[in-house]
């Protein structure tokens, strides 16, 4: 059983390593990542988020309302290309209860192995584009604060420590 790592656990501000084999560990590790992030009512989730530190991710927004629905697993991802700017609100597993507005590439081109091994090139846009993008943060070690200057970066880090005091029993 796995839980989730909370900032600022190291393995998420730690890039990950690429996956050198599409083996039977790995197909556990994104079973055992789709069934946290249902748990979790999450809409993506990298590996280094339950202390893999392997590129790894998945994406599922066919339970959110009102958005394309578009499931995913992606070892090694590279985004190729990016187009377009989107404001987003985003939360993270990571940093319960904490939402944070940022820019995203409204569309996006990534490049990646599917959970066969097999070489996958695929475009998104919208709601799974920005999905994508944060959970591929996540795999380079970065989070969304990261995106922020750092004025808003420190604020948000303040609200966020009152969170997790408030959520500590
Ligand atoms: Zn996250």
């Amino acid at each position: 059983m796995s839980r989730i790592r909370v900032f600022p656990d190291p393995v998420l501000t730690t890039p990950t390593e690429k996956v050198t084999a599409v083996d039977g560990e790995v197909k556990k590790l994104i079973k055992e990542m789709f069934r946290v992030m249902y748990e979790a009512e999450g809409v993506g989730l990298a590996a280094n988020q339950i202390g893999e530190p392997v590129r790894l991710l998945v994406v599922d927004t066919s339970l959110k309302e009102g958005v394309e629905p578009v499931k995913l697993v992606l070892i090694n991802p590279e985004i190729t290309h990016r187009e377009g700017s989107v404001k987003s609100k985003e939360g993270c597993l990571s940093f319960p209860g904490l939402t944070v507005e940022l820019k995203r590439a409204r569309k996006v081109t990534v490049k990646g192995l599917n959970e066969e091994g097999e070489e996958v090139e695929l475009t998104l846009e919208g709601f799974p584009a920005v999905v994508l993008q944060h959970e591929l943060d996540h795999l380079m070690g970065r989070t969304f604060l990261d995106h922020l200057p750092a004025w808003r970066r420190r604020l948000a880090l303040e609200r966020y420590r009152k969170l997790l005091k408030e959520q500590s029993p």
